[in-house]
């Protein structure tokens, strides 16, 4: 029998309640399988721990990561910490430590979900956005002077390295040909931003010649996001730059329906250190510790993680039980427009996985 060893952070906010209730389930499929078992291992980094220490986790953190398989994050945000400490002190820090170059993000409208986009099937908006996630905008180039005095600077440099942009690109013309569709749309601004986007579009080119049987386009980031709300059937797997892709992706959560219900994998594609899982929303201060949050985004995020180890009968009992459950309004979070509390959607994904067990079993 394998055992998975998982980090679980669950940061801030409302990451204390989902990603506790995303361990639940993930306990609930390996309680059902003969072939995997999970250690887990919580981290209490985040803001209250910045509160006692100064930083959002130990100097010596990612060595504490190391050797799991993955992490499972919950959120780093807090009210009365600026946004930039939280960010690059402890889910960039990972990310970039860890050089989890591809945040993938799949959208869908699940079963049962009321989404904006009346003028489309449910069925029109199957999309997977793939964000370049070490470099480009937010790269952390940059700096200030003149503090405070009239004449002050500040930058924050565009980086892009072509290893840097070969390595996304080819990830998602891999991720595209492992689709039904082998559609692959690459998004840039490349007639304002003519160096580094310019080089994108050369760099895409290149690329595409290895995989002739994924067919390809090219769209502007501001036509995307008319292109995401008009023609969303046309849009199959995306991908764009850090910036880019982290705004076209709130907007395909929202079109998806929720912001809770959306997750991202934050992937080493080459495996030299662990990926990390974790829901798109951020720590949601507004509904904390009142079992309203939405665990679906997380459990979504830990059917990716099963993915990526391999688990993909587990996997698809877990997505299969998230779909059971959106389909039924009595078990809708107050995001969704309904009243179900967190540990009522949890229990329900449990029990669904309990009632599945024999395909728990099924090999992968
Ligand atoms: P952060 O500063 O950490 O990004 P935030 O509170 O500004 O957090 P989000 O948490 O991303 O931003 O979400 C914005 C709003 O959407 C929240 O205030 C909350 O009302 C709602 N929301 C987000 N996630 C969920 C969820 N899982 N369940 C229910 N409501 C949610």
């Amino acid at each position: 029998m394998k055992t998975w060893r998982i980090a679980t952070i669950p940061g801030d906010g409302i990451g204390k309640e989902v990603v506790p209730a995303g361990q639940r389930v993930l306990e609930a499929l390996a309680q059902r399988s003969d072939a995997f078992a999970f250690e887990f291992e919580n981290f209490d980094w985040g803001g209250d721990y910045y509160r006692q220490r100064g930083v959002m986790m130990p100097a010596d953190g990612l060595d504490a990561l190391r050797n799991k398989d993955a992490i499972l994050f919950g959120s780093a945000g807090d009210p009365h910490i600026a946004d930039h400490i939280t960010l690059w002190g402890l889910r960039l820090k990972i990310c970039q430590g860890f050089d989890q170059y591809a945040n993938v993000r799949p959208t869908r409208i699940l079963p049962g979900i009321d989404a904006p986009l009346k003028r489309c099937a449910p069925a029109d908006l199957d999309w997977v956005i793939v964000r370049e996630n070490s470099e480009g905008e937010y790269s952390g180039v940059g700096g200030r002077a003149h503090q405070g005095h009239p004449i002050e600077v500040a930058t924050d440099v565009s980086m892009m390295t072509r290893a840097g942009v070969e390595r996304i690109l080819r990830f998602a013309f891999r991720l595209a040909q492992s689709r039904p569709r082998k559609h692959l749309t690459v998004i840039t601004k490349s007639n304002a931003q003519r160096h580094a986007m310019v080089m994108w579009d050369e760099i895409a080119v290149q690329i595409s010649k290895e995989f002739p049987d994924v067919s390809w386009d090219k769209e502007l980031v501001d036509a995307a996001t008319a292109r995401m709300v008009n023609r969303p059937a046309s849009l199959d797997t995306i991908v764009a730059t850090n910036l880019h892709a982290d705004i076209l992706s709130d907007l395909a959560a929202a079109l998806a329906g929720s912001l809770g219900i959306a997750p991202t994998a934050n992937l080493d594609p080459e495996r030299r250190y662990p990926s990390m899982f974790e829901p798109i929303h951020g720590s949601a201060f507004d509904i904390m510790g009142k079992g309203l949050a939405n665990p679906i985004g997380t459990f979504w995020s830990a059917v990716m993680l099963l993915e990526h180890l391999g688990e993909n009968a587990a996997a698809r009992v877990l997505m299969a039980a998230i779909e059971h459950v959106t389909a039924n309004p009595a078990l809708h979070t107050r995001d969704l427009g309904g009243s179900a509390t967190t540990a009522q959607v949890t229990d329900a994904v449990c029990s669904y996985v309990a009632q599945h067990a024999a395909l728990v079993q099924q090999a992968a």
